[in-house]
């Protein structure tokens, strides 16, 4: 049986437990099966409901059962009460009808249960005559509109709020959707907690229909729900962060149903030059002061990897284009450190990932390293810990690479959230025309034997959505600088407030970046045949900040019309590309070969 207020108020307070028998029995409701209490028809008592958004005043009576009131059938409050929660509530020939979509429920005077529809609930006041009027009791509000009445302290005022039915994930694991399924609209708010990374979800109004509900995601783990706050109610939704999961909302609109898109993309590659390979080899052995993950593929590999910090102390490693041979594979240490290793096939499609996830038992020490062998790479846990606050939580590897030539990161400027300069007359955003003149530059590198990185090649943020500039610019020059590239390029377009203003500009800062930009200048500009800017000097985030020669390239003017036109069409971004994979060429020939190729 179910009370509204007393049991509920316990559970969020998490007093029951605490509380002293004789004092929990008197929680409990008064009387047992086949005892009905004395009821004692007491004073009138108004009661201020509040329900979605507006408040409904009904007339009741006290009944001497604690938290039950007896309420005049035809209230007119009643039907306004359940035309919020999309019900018909009507008194016809001596008895209650209340619809409800294909639900349609009959309650009687003396009737001491409710219908087995609505959960066949006993009431302990059935409804009756008082003064003549047919009343019925308050409670079954909660079952003939699924909803949930949580009463002020002070008896007089109350909050009428929908039930979360439902709280699940649907779809296939790697895109699974959560999805929220209420007895009336829900509203909801979104905001990141960090350290642990965790994504929280705020129901408003909504109430917890069962405090038990449990969502488990084999990558994810415990999804934790709770009844943050009753009268009004929040429910609380918290996602725990993992490598690769975005979350999209939906709009934050009112709504009976809200589902969640959960991506789980594995890594963002940034260098897809990499040819599938196999997992050959995967095993667990013990080091000196530690444990090391020894694996062994068939070629180079590029890894990334990222850790979460405490409680959670998972480690991950991703390997794109890996290809894991027969079943998942678990290693069970439990020394202290390490509790276990699991590596399996993350996705198959559209690329391979193969995922190992480590179960750290502390924030342990971590590094990774090449292995004795070519094309194998060697995760030591050390049986010492780290200062989280101190840990790097993401970077990239690779066992070496495939292709013989350079190695050079291309940083097509802004994307996802940020669009970078806009001109509106023609519709066009940076971020497209960086994308495009970056993957058509990468394409003639790779043929002519370039290992090419790209910070995206594709439109998103490089770090998160909404994150700052500098988390931004940071993630794409720690690509570069993880992989050890050779030179680094980021591509932008220019804008000016004046819309006469126009050219091509190549930035540098540090002074191995001049040596580069003196390769690309020349041909960049004949190829552009736009007015030149030269090379200006500038404390840009990407070159001060990358370990390698670098350049960023002002192509042209985004807000002159002229300029914009030429940077719309793929012939003139073809020309731009081409002219950059020339210079760079010039550049590999003259330094590369003595340049040392970053730390
Ligand atoms: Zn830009």
């Amino acid at each position: 049986m179910r009370r509204f207020w007393s049991a509920w108020m316990a559970l969020l307070f998490g007093l029951l437990s605490a509380l002293p028998v004789a004092a929990r029995e008197a929680a409990e409701p008064q009387g047992a099966v086949g005892d009905l209490p004395v009821v004692v028809v007491g004073e009138a008592r108004p009661l201020n409901l509040k329900a979605l958004g507006t408040t409904v005043l009904l007339k009741t009576r006290t009944t001497g059962v604690e938290d039950e009131f007896l309420v005049a059938a035809t209230d007119p409050g009643l039907p306004r009460l359940a035309s919020l929660f999309g019900a018909e509530w009507a008194w016809q020939d001596g008895r209650l009808l209340v619809r409800r979509g294909d639900l349609k429920v009959e309650l009687g005077l003396g009737q001491e249960e409710l219908p087995p529809d609505v959960g066949g609930r006993r009431l302990e006041v059935p409804a009756r005559l008082v003064d003549g009027a047919p009343h019925v009791p308050l409670s079954c509000l909660e079952d003939l509109l699924a909803v949930r009445l949580t009463l002020a302290a002070d008896g007089k005022s109350g909050w009428v709020e929908p039930l979360i039915q439902s709280i699940r994930l649907e779809g296939d694991a790697r895109r699974p959707k959560l999805v929220i399924r209420s007895s009336a609209p829900l509203t909801f708010k979104t905001f990141s907690l960090r350290r642990p990374d965790r994504y929280v979800i705020d129901l408003a109004g909504g109430v917890l229909d069962t405090p038990a509900l449990r969502v488990t995601h084999p990558e994810l783990g415990d999804i934790r729900l709770g009844q943050f706050q009753l009268g009004p109610a929040i429910t609380r939704v918290v996602i725990p962060s993992v490598p690769g999961l975005t979350i999209v909302a939906p709009r934050p609109g009112p709504s009976r149903e809200i589902a969640f898109e959960l991506a789980m993309q594995g890594i963002a590659a940034p260098a897809r030059d990499f040819p599938v390979q196999k997992v050959t080899a995967a095993r667990v052995e013990p080091m000196a002061s530690g444990q090391r993950v020894v694996l062994q593929f068939s070629g180079p590999v590029q890894y990334e990897w990222s850790r979460l910090l405490p409680p959670d102390n998972r480690f991950f490693l991703d390997l794109p284009q890996a290809i894991l041979v027969g079943p998942k594979q678990e290693f069970q240490v439990q020394d202290g450190h390490l509790r276990s290793v699991r590596i399996s096939q993350f996705q198959t499609e559209p690329a391979p990932i193969t995922r190992v996830v480590v179960d750290l038992e502390k924030a342990a020490q971590t590094r990774l390293t090449a292995g004795e062998t070519p094309h194998s790479l060697v995760l030591e846990i050390r049986h010492d810990t780290i200062e989280p606050t101190m840990a790097m939580l993401k970077g990239y590897g690779t066992t070496s690479f495939p292709a013989s030539g350079g190695v050079v990161c291309l940083d097509p400027g802004h994307g996802g959230s940020d669009p970078g300069a806009v001109n509106r007359a023609l519709g066009l955003t940076e971020k497209e025309v960086t994308l495009d003149l970056c993957l058509r530059l990468a394409r003639i590198l790779r043929t002519r034997g370039w290992n090419v990185v790209m910070t995206r090649d594709d439109d998103r943020d490089v770090s998160w959505a909404g994150s700052s500039a500098r988390e931004e610019l940071g993630a794409r020059v720690q690509i570069a600088n993880d992989l050890a590239a050779d030179v680094f390029v980021s591509v932008h377009c220019n804008a000016s407030v004046n819309s006469a203003v126009k050219g091509t500009s190549l930035h540098t800062f540090k002074g191995s970046d001049s040596l580069l930009a003196e390769e690309l200048h020349p041909t960049l500009v004949a190829a552009a045949g736009r007015p030149d800017r030269g090379i200006q000097k500038d404390r840009f985030y990407v070159l001060a900040h990358s370990r390698m020669p670098a350049v960023l390239v002002e192509t042209a003017f985004l807000s002159n019309s002229e300029e914009a036109r030429l940077l719309g069409t793929p012939e003139y971004r073809q020309q731009l590309a081409e002219a950059l994979a020339d210079g760079l060429g010039r550049y590999a020939s003259r330094y590369l070969k003595q340049t040392t190729a970053g730390p």
